[in-house]
C-alpha cells in the first residue's frame, strides 16, 4: 500500500574497489564535467554521499543518443562519497547492505587486486548488483583521447595497436572475473543484464566512458530494481558515522533509505552500553558547495525525505555504534522490540568473544569494520577477549594488559580505522602492550600474524 512504480526514491550507489584504481576520481570527474557544463545546479553534497538528480545525469548520457526519459523514472541516483571497502562494510542493514547497486572499479593495467576480490565477495554475500569500470583506458600506450566522450566513439577512433592492448587487457578482466566465478562482457555486448556483468570502460582522467557507466547504472536499477526502489513510508536509516561537531555536540551521521524523517521524531539506535532513545533535536545538511568552507555551518531541515544523507543531532548520542540501523519510535510501536531490534546486530558481533577471557583486544570505527576484523580472527583461529567502538583510551591498554600476566602474545590491541589517543599509547610503552594500527584491514592482518610468527620463534 502506498506504494507505486511512479513514486521511486533515489538508488543508493556505492563505489568500490582496491586502493588507487580511481575510485576518487572518477567521482570528481562527474561532479566536475558537469559544473563544467554549466549544470551544476542540482548536485547536492550530503552527509557522506553526493546527490546527482536525474536532469544532470540526463545531461550527460544524452550523448550516447539514447533518450532514458522514455523508461527512467528515477529521481536521482545517490552516491556513497567515502567509497571503498571499509565504508561499505559500514553500509550494514539489518544484515543485508544499505547499497541498492555497486560500481567495482579495477585499473585496466593492473586488472583485479586483492581488495577488488574482497570486494566482488562482500557484494556477493549482500547480494548487491554491480557494473565494473575498467578505469584507466587512456594509459593504454599511444591512447588518443576524446574527452568527455562515451567510450565507443573513442575506441573506434583509436590507432590499431592501441585497440588491441586495450582488447587484451580487457579479456585479462574477463579471464580473472572467470576465476572468481563470474561471468563479464562490456557492456554493449551484454544482453543479460541479470546474470552477467558489464564492463564500462573509462577514464577518470578524460571523461571518457563516463557517459555510458551512468547510463548502465540507471539501466541497471531501472529495470532490475523498480520493486526495491518504490518510495515507501516506513522509515529505514543506516548509522554511518558519529561525529562531534563543535556547538553541536555529539551528532550520528545516517543514510536514509526509506520514508522521512522530522525534527522531534523519537529514533532509537544501538549504543556501546546499550540502546539509545532519544528525540531528533536537529536535521542537518551541508550548506551549498560555495558555501562549505564557512566551518560548522549547516542547513537546518523540518523534514527530509529518502534517498538522503543527513546529519541528526540529539542528545546521547555520545557512545552510539555506527554501522548499525536507526529506527523510528512512532506511538504504534512497542518501545522494548525495538530496542531489541537494534541491539541485536551489536550482540551477534559482540557474541563472539571468548569467554574464558583470553585472548587479543580488538578495536575498530564501526560494527561493520568490526564484523570484517572478528570474521578474519575467526577464521584464523586467533582468540579475542575484548571488542570496543572508537578510540583506544587507557582503560583499554589496562585491560589488554591483563594478558601479559597469561599469553604474552595476547597482549595486543588490533586497531582498526580508529585514533589511540597519546595517553593511551605512553601507557601501552609502558606496560609492553602492542597496538597495531591501520586503516587497510588486510595491512593489520598482515602486521599481526607477522608478529605471532616471531613471536613463535
Ligand atoms: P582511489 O584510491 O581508488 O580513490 O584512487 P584515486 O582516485 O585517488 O586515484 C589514484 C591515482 O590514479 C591518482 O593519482 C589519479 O590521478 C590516478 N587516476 C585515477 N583515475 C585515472 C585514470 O582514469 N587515468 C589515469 N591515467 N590515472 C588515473
Ligand atoms: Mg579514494
Amino acid at each position: 500500500k502506498n506504494r507505486s512504480p511512479d513514486d521511486l526514491r533515489s538508488p543508493v550507489c556505492v563505489v568500490m574497489g582496491h586502493v588507487d584504481t580511481g575510485k576518487t576520481k572518477l567521482l570528481d570527474k562527474i561532479r566536475r564535467t558537469n559544473v563544467q557544463e554549466g549544470e551544476a545546479g542540482g548536485i547536492t553534497q550530503q552527509i557522506g554521499a553526493t546527490y546527482f538528480p536525474m536532469d544532470n545525469l540526463r545531461n550527460i548520457t544524452e550523448r550516447l543518443n539514447k533518450d532514458l526519459s522514455i523508461d527512467v523514472k528515477l529521481p536521482g541516483l545517490l552516491v556513497i562519497d567515502t567509497p571503498g571497502h571499509e565504508s561499505f562494510a559500514n553500509l550494514r542493514h539489518r544484515g543485508s547492505s544499505s547499497a541498492n547497486v555497486a560500481v567495482l572499479v579495477v585499473d585496466i593495467m593492473h586488472g583485479l587486486e586483492q581488495q577488488t576480490i574482497e570486494s566482488i565477495k562482500m557484494l556477493r554475500a549482500k547480494r548487491v548488483p554491480f557494473v565494473c569500470a575498467i578505469n584507466k583506458v587512456d594509459r593504454c600506450y599511444g591512447w588518443q583521447p576524446l574527452p568527455g566522450a562515451p567510450i565507443r566513439e573513442s575506441l573506434a577512433q583509436q590507432p590499431e595497436n592501441v585497440f588491441s592492448e586495450f582488447e587484451t587487457r580487457t579479456q585479462q578482466v574477463i579471464t580473472q572475473l572467470m576465476e572468481q566465478g563470474l561471468n563479464a562482457k562490456l557492456y554493449y555486448e551484454n544482453k543479460r543484464f541479470k546474470q552477467v556483468v558489464s564492463l564500462v570502460p573509462t577514464s577518470a582522467h578524460t571523461g571518457e566512458g563516463i557517459p555510458d557507466l551512468l547510463m548502465v547504472l540507471l539501466t541497471l536499477t531501472q529495470r532490475l530494481m523498480v520493486e526495491q526502489l518504490m518510495f515507501s513510508p516506513i522509515m529505514e536509516a543506516t548509522v554511518l558515522d558519529v561525529k562531534k561537531i563543535e556547538g553541536v555536540g555529539t551528532t550520528v551521521d545516517v543514510l536514509l533509505m526509506n520514508g522521512k524523517l522530522r525534527r522531534g521524531d523519537t529514533i532509537v539506535v544501538a549504543g556501546m552500553n546499550g540502546p539509545i532513545v532519544t528525540q531528533i533535536r536537529a536535521l542537518l545538511t551541508p550548506q551549498p558547495a560555495k558555501e562549505m568552507r564557512v566551518k560548522g555551518e549547516f542547513v537546518h531541515h523540518e523534514e527530509l525525505r529518502a534517498a538522503m544523507g543527513v546529519k541528526i543531532a540529539a542528545q546521547n548520542l555520545e557512545d552510539a555504534i555506527a554501522g548499525t540501523s536507526m529506527f523510528l519510535l512512532t506511538d504504534d510501536d512497542d518501545e522494548d522490540e525495538l530496542k531489541d531490534a537494534v541491539m541485536a546486530d551489536v550482540a551477534d558481533i559482540m557474541g563472539n568473544v571468548s569467554v574464558t577471557g583470553r585472548g587479543v583486544s580488538v578495536q575498530a570505527s564501526t560494527l561493520g569494520s568490526l564484523e570484517a576484523l572478528m570474521e578474519f580472527l575467526r577464521t584464523s583461529d586467533i582468540p579475542v577477549a575484548s571488542v570496543q567502538i572508537g578510540p583506544v583510551h587507557k582503560k583499554d591498554v589496562s585491560r589488554a594488559s591483563i594478558m601479559l600476566e597469561h599469553e604474552k602474545e595476547y597482549a595486543c590491541i588490533l586497531a582498526f580505522d580508529v585514533k589511540v589517543t597519546r595517553e593511551a599509547q605512553e601507557m601501552a610503552e609502558d606496560l609492553g602492550v602492542r597496538i597495531f594500527t591501520a586503516d587497510i584491514i588486510y595491512h593489520l592482518f598482515d602486521h599481526f600474524t607477522k608478529y605471532l610468527e616471531e613471536c613463535k620463534n
